[in-house]
């Protein structure tokens, strides 16, 4: 299959926000301490992402945006693990600079000079010499120009909204180290402070009645349990919205959608929440890496683990306790 098949298949780049995604993994892979996300009009007419990472030297510019580049892995090893995102490393940048007008500018920490390359359809320009900070910034214009059925697909601005503002809160509350903020058409919608607490960077995500609200979990298990260890906030059973989409799994830190470990989380309630509400949460499952597949899926926000019912029973048991002990 080639790149532009499994683009069509919307298999690797499927909206805005799976650009969005990869850009925020890359900023977090290089290091940064402060991601700013821009994007217009549902992603649709701009999206750029800024960090203050480690940068790209001008030497490596090129190979970045070319297919198949890389700079993380290290052996087979690696390969094996599927570390990439896409399940395949270094096809983020080339991926999306072949759907789209991709303006890479970065200069690396130390450097003195920043260099610009634009990649347009596929097709990569000259470097050039750039003013900008140290750091990275990455903009997309026009994604799909060059695959009609793919931008016919895309929906309204405010959807394709909702999915970057998933995207972006998702990572944000994985990452309280890091300060993270969220800016549709010119408007600020969050901005993290990245000073490593959870409860704050909750409260910049979903405001100070949810951040009040949420009741911190601590649960360690047994030796060999199916689960490590189970930590982060659940929301009192009063603080709730008519959604299953503020249920935040990771599991070994990697978000995750399971609809299993949502309704685990639900499970734990009980009978506390009126009909068809659902909790706010922030939940990091650790469990032996050798006992979850995350590779169900291509965009890999699925997981099976070895032992489905033990898993979930135990965060249903964690969910349950922290309420109990308010
Ligand atoms: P991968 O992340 O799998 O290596 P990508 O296509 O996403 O592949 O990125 C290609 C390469 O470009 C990376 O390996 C990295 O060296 C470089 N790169 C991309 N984004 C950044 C960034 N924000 N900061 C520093 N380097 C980056
Ligand atoms: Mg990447």
């Amino acid at each position: 299959e080639s790149t532009v098949q499994r683009i069509a298949a919307g298999e690797v780049v499927e909206r805005p926000a799976s650009v969005v995604k990869e850009l925020i993994e890359n900023s977090l892979d290089a290091g940064a301490s402060r991601i700013d996300v821009t994007v217009d009009r549902g992603g649709k007419n701009g999206i750029r992402v800024s960090d203050d990472g480690r940068g790209i030297p001008e030497s490596e510019l090129s190979r970045a945006v070319a297919e198949h580049a890389t700079s993380k892995i290290s052996g087979i090893d690696d390969l094996e693990a599927g570390v990439g995102s896409l399940g395949f490393r270094g096809e983020a940048l080339s991926t999306i600079g072949a759907v789209s007008r991709l303006t890479i500018r970065s200069r690396p920490q130390g450097g003195t000079a920043g260099t610009e390359l634009t990649v347009d359809g596929g097709t990569m320009g000259d470097p050039q010499p750039a003013g900008c900070p140290e750091g990275t910034t990455v903009e997309v214009e026009d994604l799909f120009f060059n695959t009609p059925a793919r931008k016919k697909f895309l929906k309204r601005d405010s959807t394709e909204f909702d999915h970057i503002n998933t995207v972006v809160s998702q990572y944000a509350l994985a990452n309280p180290e890091v300060a993270v903020s969220l800016t549709h058409n010119e408007r600020e919608l969050f901005a993290t402070e990245g000073s490593g607490s959870l409860r704050s960077a909750v409260l910049a995500v979903y405001g100070r009645e949810v951040a009040e609200s949420m009741l911190e979990i601590e649960y360690s298990t047994e030796e060999d349990a199916p689960v490590d260890s189970i930590s982060g906030l659940i929301s009192h059973p009063e603080t709730t919205r008519s959604t299953r989409a503020y249920l935040a799994t990771f599991v070994n830190s990697r978000y995750v959608t399971a609809a299993s470990l949502r309704g685990a989380v639900v499970d734990g309630y009980g009978g506390q929440l009126a009909p068809d509400r659902y909790p706010f949460a922030v939940l990091f499952v650790d469990v032996p890496p050798e006992s979850v597949d995350v590779n169900v899926h291509p965009r890999k926000t699925e997981v099976r683990f070895d032992d489905e019912g033990g898993v979930t029973d135990l965060i249903s048991e964690a969910v349950e306790r922290t309420l109990v002990d308010g």
